[in-house]
């Protein structure tokens, strides 16, 4: 089985690999500033001309783009080809607001699956594969991203997309699906309804799993790993940048190789925008230096990550990305401290015996936030007495503070009481923003 997708750019040195980004980079930057009035406007008031630009050691000189930047310039404002050579749109889920629109060239589609093929590779897959695709079709970019990967592998695809979870489950069985893709909390949702109907791993052949689209924990990935009876894989991508793919885990599962010959990665301070030493944890930023229709320069990607170039068991040399904690905009502020949903998460699977479906709901009451975690019960945990409950909600509130550090109430409710997610879990209520 190939070990690489593309031997020649995963393994490539570091000075050769800067030398291409290098030239890549000065020809986009080129491109952007001829096709695209929001780049040269933005170029001209920060005094940049693209003959600046030689090389990837004058990326700082080039000024950000925002998430807001995608908005001022919906729907068409940033492509750089005109339409007709544009053959696909995508939008992003718009998680966090107005949804931004990406377009896609011919090659575009290729550079895209080709980075969706390295990761399926890294993860064992091949040829001899059934991949189960059960991310989102349509706008959002999972479902037909990871398709046109797993195509161009050879893999037969499986593409069952969201929704119809007993169905889903006899498909794994019947059609002898091997690797799977869908978010995280998907999978796990997978695994409950596999159990009820009473499937175990042992009846279906799943061994891969990439899982990405949304935070996850390490207890999350055992929890998976446990139930399904695969090995699972982190990936990351986010549309504006390609959608999946953008980078990928590798058997040494130390964090996620970024397919640097398409994406130039920078940590910046957020707060400043200063670039950080690799090393330093900081707001992941991304250059799209071989595409065509959207080519974006210097993307805060509000993820906050650390950057790694440690060499790897693998043999790849793409510098790799510890997995992002969450967004910098998914992370509360409850009364003054900085909390992550994954930080919870990390808590209550600390607890093994609670499945890990939980919700946070942000309050403010007389000016004061409060935080309350509804947590759901295990069947055998519901058929225990109230006293057992009662001293359950204790441990975990003394947990989750002495992790958060802050006071929160703890709310066990009945099994499957909470919302299951397809796509990306929604696991904060945060209703001081009603009352703004
Ligand atoms: P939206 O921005 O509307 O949610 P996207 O699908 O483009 O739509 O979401 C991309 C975001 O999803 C990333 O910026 C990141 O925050 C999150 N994400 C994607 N993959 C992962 C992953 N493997 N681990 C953590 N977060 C991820
Ligand atoms: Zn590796």
């Amino acid at each position: 089985m190939a070990k690489y997708w593309n031997k020649p750019m995963e393994t490539a040195k570091l000075h050769e690999m800067r030398a291409l980004q290098s030239w890549r980079l000065s020809q986009t930057v080129r491109r952007v500033y001829e096709n695209v009035p929001f780049y040269r406007d933005k170029m001209d008031a920060a005094g940049v001309k693209p003959d600046d630009i030689r090389g990837t050691e004058d990326l700082y000189r080039l000024p950000f783009v925002s998430k807001q930047d995608l908005r001022d310039t919906y729907p068409y404002g940033m492509f750089a080809v005109p339409m007709e050579d544009v053959v696909r749109l995508h939008a992003s889920s718009g998680t966090t607001g107005k949804q931004i629109v990406v377009g896609y060239t011919r090659s575009d589609l290729d550079v895209w699956s080709e980075c969706c093929a390295r990761a399926l590779t890294a993860a064992g897959g091949s040829k001899s594969d059934f991949m189960h695709v059960s991310y989102g079709y349509g706008l959002f970019t999972g479902g037909l991203g990871m398709h046109d990967g797993a195509e161009k592998v050879g893999m037969t695809v499986i593409p069952v997309s969201v929704g119809n979870t007993n169905r889903q489950i006899s498909i794994i069985k019947d059609f002898g699906s091997t690797v799977i893709c869908c978010t995280p909390s998907y999978a796990l949702f997978l695994a409950e309804t596999m159990q009820e109907m009473g499937i175990t791993k042992d009846d279906i052949k799943l061994r891969a799993g990439l899982f990405g689209a949304e935070p996850w924990t390490e207890e999350m990935r055992r929890e998976i790993e446990d139930k399904l009876g695969l090995k699972a894989y982190d990936i990351y991508g986010l549309t504006e940048i390609i959608g999946p793919g953008v980078s990928f885990e590798c058997d040494e599962q130390t964090g996620m190789h970024i397919n640097e010959d398409h994406f130039i990665v920078e940590t910046i301070n957020p707060d400043t925008g200063e670039v950080l030493p690799e090393g330093e944890q900081g707001e992941i930023v991304f250059t799209c230096i071989t595409k065509e229709a959207f080519p974006i320069i210097r993307y805060r990607t509000r993820d906050i990550g650390i950057l790694s170039r440690k060499e790897c068991s693998c043999g790849r040399t793409l510098v790799k990305m510890l997995k992002p904690r969450g967004r910098s905009d998914d992370m509360l502020i409850i009364r003054g401290v900085n909390v992550f949903p994954s930080q919870v998460e990390s808590v209550l699977l600390s607890f093994g015996d609670n499945a890990p479906y939980y919700q946070l709901i942000v309050e403010r009451v007389n000016n004061l936030d409060t935080l309350e975690i509804k947590v759901e019960m295990t069947s055998s945990m519901f058929s225990d007495a109230v006293r057992n409950i009662e001293e359950h909600e204790a441990a975990i509130r003394n947990a989750v503070e002495s992790a958060l550090g802050i006071a929160a109430k703890i709310t066990l409710v009945e099994p499957k009481t909470l919302t299951r997610f397809e796509g990306k879990a929604v696991r904060v209520i945060d209703n001081r923003k009603l009352h703004d």
